[in-house]
């Protein structure tokens, strides 16, 4: 072997060794599975497939957890990790899994609504793979996961994504985005039967409100909001007075534009007799100008570059030395999905909603999100679920 033959060789093995310490991270990261503690509140549990059939046996299947109250009442459907990189949601949709107690009606949640783009990532951003929440017990670990679903699971990317059943033409990349597949079919594209799933849920089982639960850049208008269409927007008003007046914190509401088709907050109401409402908290993480994408800038949103453009007046929120803490997303997703079902059940008292033991905004600050979630180890093993 001349020298030459040598150096190829050596490269080869170096080539070979990233490539398998990097697959081996990211097939990790794919088949990592979070264990859900079901709360007391907890009746039944089912597959989205058990309403669009063809889901079964996918990356994208997903758990349904149904809280079923003694009292006849309405029904909300709660979705998270729509966009599997705003972890804020699901960090609320847990604490109202593990912890709340049904009185009166159902309350339906989807915790891993894009369970195929929480098993993606976006490298070229240096996204971290994993993130933990402190809790009394140990730490809590998520996927961290991107805003699509993964290629592996649906590809080729079209051209152009002709949105069903407007033929609108949206991006591409917007074929692997569950909130532009909306309402979906159930032969679709693989992310458009994940909506059709929900819209069947919401159609069949006479769903009241649907709450899609967000994160949304501090640079982007739409963002620390209610986005609501005509017939949600007396609820999200509502809304935002409220937990401003009694909560000190702003929660502005936004019009659903009728002319951009495909999102939950728009489709939803034209295509059932559901209520939706989209809720956006800022997170700092998914600005573009920001340092390193670390964990820490999920957890704690603090960003030296976000600090001086909020100086220069750039960003759409208050911002400041204290970031924009995960507690306090959480919270504010927590209080305000409490207070949309508090005001449409004072609105439609025979189809209301009674919720308890969901801590709101200023205890979840002050107890931290890791204070509401159960350890899988001393829980029963039935009500462990792996998502
Ligand atoms: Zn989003």
């Amino acid at each position: 072997m001349n020298r030459i033959e040598i150096v190829k060789l050596i490269s080869i093995l170096v080539i070979v060794a990233v490539m398998i310490t990097s697959g081996l991270q990211l097939y990790q990261h794919r088949h990592y599975q979070m264990p859900v503690v079901a709360g007391p509140g907890v009746t039944r549990v089912v597959k989205l497939s058990n309403y669009s059939k063809r889901l079964k046996g996918t990356m994208a299947e997903t758990s349904v957890f149904y809280l079923e109250g003694k009292e006849e009442g309405g029904k909300m459907l709660i979705m998270a990790n729509t966009h599997s990189n705003e972890p804020a949601a699901i960090l609320a949709s847990l604490i109202f899994l593990e912890n709340a107690i049904v009185d009166k009606g159902t309350l339906i949640i989807i915790p891993q609504f894009n369970n195929s783009a929480s098993r993606n990532t976006r490298p070229g951003d240096g996204y971290p793979l994993f993130f933990e929440i402190a809790t009394e017990w140990g730490s809590k670990k998520f996927r961290m996961g991107n805003r699509d679903a993964s290629p592996l699971d649906q590809w080729p990317d079209p051209d152009v994504y002709v949105h069903y059943p407007d033929r609108q033409l949206l991006s591409f990349i917007d074929a692997r985005n569950t909130n532009r597949t909306w309402p979906g079919r159930a032969s679709g594209p693989l992310m458009e039967r994940v909506t059709y799933g929900a819209m069947q849920i919401m159609r069949e089982e006479k769903v009241d409100i649907a709450i899609d639960v967000h994160g949304a850049e501090t640079m982007f208008p739409v963002t620390n909001c209610i986005v609501a269409p005509e017939k949600s927007m007396r609820i999200a008003t509502m809304t935002t007075l409220t937990v401003k007046a009694r909560e000190g914190f702003d929660s502005h509401v936004e019009p659903s534009p009728s002319g951009f088709r495909g999102l939950s907050h728009r489709e939803i109401g034209d295509h059932s007799d559901t209520l939706p409402f989209l809720l956006e908290a800022p997170i700092p993480f998914l600005d573009q100008p920001t340092g390193p994408k670390t964990v820490e800038l999920l957890l704690d949103g603090k960003d030296p570059f976000l600090l001086s453009l909020s100086k220069k007046r750039k960003l759409f929120v208050p911002y400041d030395e204290t970031g924009w803490p995960m507690d306090k997303r959480v919270g504010q997703h927590c209080s305000v999905i409490l207070e949309i079902t508090r005001q449409f059940s004072r609105k439609s008292p025979d189809r209301g909603i009674k919720i308890r033991n969901v801590p709101r905004y200023v205890e979840v600050i002050k107890n931290g999100v890791g204070h509401y979630f159960h350890n899988p180890d001393e829980a029963k093993k039935a009500d462990v679920y792996y998502n």
